[in-house]
């Protein structure tokens, strides 16, 4: 692709735009950066590009503007249907993604993984498993690294694995994946996709350019993904935890099992993966069918699983005190994520005391009830929604309020008896209290560590 003097404009002054700028201005384009927040609430990184010749546009852009763009760069977070994208293609120019822009240069082989939970985990234990099993790997896009930031590094005998979020792949062309992952399809993102039919069509985008020569790795027990494999030119690897497959990966008892040919292999246990919960068991499943289609030895990979710790704010266990102990999974941010952690520790002898709340969803709190019923001992509430869902909960478990973390995490502490986890996953965002899901979770750690470190003090008394 020749970017030397093409007229550009990059749409949502985010990272993934900032590094788009920079990346076609280090190419010889002539470039606009847009967004539509006023310039002095930009970030510093990105106010400062108009040093390296990049114009800065705010508010609305002129028309004269968009007659004259060549190419349109949007980010992930703005709606494809936004007129200036939409009078830019219709003169006949481009439009496209930053994972669009990066994927024409970056180098070597590409593992796209998508889902609507488990992406960031598969991702990193994928790359991990090539890493370990000695070729040649670099992990970006929705994980944190944009795409165009791999390229200068990316290396023709290589691979790079790639997560990608449905607002990502609504703006590829050309992006082909090696190797495609589907985890699963369940309701996201409602409020940018009027259908649901829409989420999960842009999800199916990975696979558009795929060919005979690749392979397409789906969940069998997901009714979306399944339904996929019928229209793909790709081969296709099938992996399950509800049932042994003919052909694919699944999981028998304990054992982690690949059947091809007619032939199985056990990859690894259920003992040897620290992750907790089923759902981290079909996370491993993908993994492990994508490294064997790049080509990683099995005992290599089966170290690798072994020794995969997870992915911070993911159900991290943070810390055991008097017999209480400790996960974070601030990243469940829906009450679908939160379900799969309360799930994924109710294997314990124990309680669950699950600190839940936050700036709500509007989406019900009912589908807890049963797994609270079952397992849970108290629930401590925080944040903006705490009201609304005490409201629905109140019949179904002990509730305490709480007016910050560490409250929280004080609260549940006592709540709690030898034996119990103490879960923060509350099924809400964070930016009532937080800046992030990750600051949320970073001040439950610290919380945590107060608490030992209190402890200890108070032993030493
Ligand atoms: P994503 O990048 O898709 O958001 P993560 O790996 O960051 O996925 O996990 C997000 C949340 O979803 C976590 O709370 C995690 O416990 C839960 N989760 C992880 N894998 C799965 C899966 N395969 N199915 C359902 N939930 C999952």
């Amino acid at each position: 692709m020749k970017l030397q003097g093409k007229k550009t404009l990059v749409l949502g002054a985010g990272k993934s735009g900032v590094m788009s700028a920079e990346f076609l201005v280090e190419r010889g384009a002539v470039v606009a950066l847009h967004d539509k927040k006023p310039i002095k609430d930009w970030t510093d990184e990105a106010r400062s590009l108009k040093n390296k010749k990049i114009g800065l546009i705010d508010g609305q852009i002129p028309s004269w503007l968009l007659d004259q763009i060549d190419l349109v760069v949007i980010s992930p977070g703005i709606p494809t249907g936004v007129i200036p994208a939409r009078y830019v293609e219709r003169k006949g120019s481009e439009v496209i993604g930053e994972v669009e822009l990066g994927f024409r240069f970056i180098k070597g082989r590409i593992v796209g993984i998508t889902g609507s939970n488990g992406k960031t985990t598969t991702t990193t234990l994928i790359g991990e498993l090539l890493k370990n099993a000695g070729i040649p790997v670099q992990i970006g896009g929705n994980i944190g690294t944009p795409l165009v930031s791999l390229a200068e590094s990316s290396r023709e005998d290589g691979w790079t694995v790639v997560e990608l979020s449905s607002f990502q792949l609504e703006t590829i062309k050309d992006f082909h994946s090696n190797v495609a992952v589907a985890l699963n399809v369940t309701p996201n993102h409602l409020d940018r996709y009027d259908f649901f039919s829409d989420y999960a069509a842009a999800k199916h985008r990975l696979f558009i350019n795929q060919t005979a020569d690749d392979v397409a790795i789906l969940n069998a027990d997901d009714e979306i993904t399944l339904s996929w494999a019928k229209g793909l030119k790709a081969n296709i690897t099938f992996f399950s935890v509800k049932k042994e497959l003919d052909e694919g990966l699944f999981l028998r008892g304990r054992d982690l099992i690949c059947r091809a040919g007619g032939k199985e292999k056990v990859l690894t246990t259920c003992d040897d993966i620290f992750l907790r919960g089923l759902h981290n068991v079909e996370n491993v499943l993908a993994s492990l069918a994508a490294g064997l289609a790049c080509g990683a030895s099995l005992d290599s990979m089966r170290e690798t699983v072994k020794n995969f710790k997870g992915v911070e704010h993911r159900i991290e266990f943070v810390a055991e005190i008097e017999g209480v102990k400790f996960f974070n999974d601030s990243k469940a941010t829906s009450v679908d994520a939160s379900a799969k952690a309360l799930e994924a520790l109710s294997d314990g002898d124990g309680k669950i005391i699950l600190i839940l709340g936050g700036r709500g969803k509007n989406a019900p709190y009912q589908p807890l009830v049963r797994l609270i019923k079952e397992n849970v001992r108290a629930l401590v509430l925080i944040g903006e929604d705490a009201e609304n869902i005490e409201n629905q909960l109140k019949n179904h478990a002990k509730i305490t309020r709480a007016d910050s973390m560490p409250d929280a995490v004080r609260k549940s502490f006592e709540s709690a008896e030898n034996g119990d986890a103490v879960l923060l996953a509350p099924a809400c965002a964070s930016f009532d209290m937080f800046r992030s899901f990750e600051e949320r979770g970073m001040v439950f750690k610290c919380a945590v560590e107060n608490l030992t470190s209190k402890k200890q003090a108070r032993k030493a008394i």
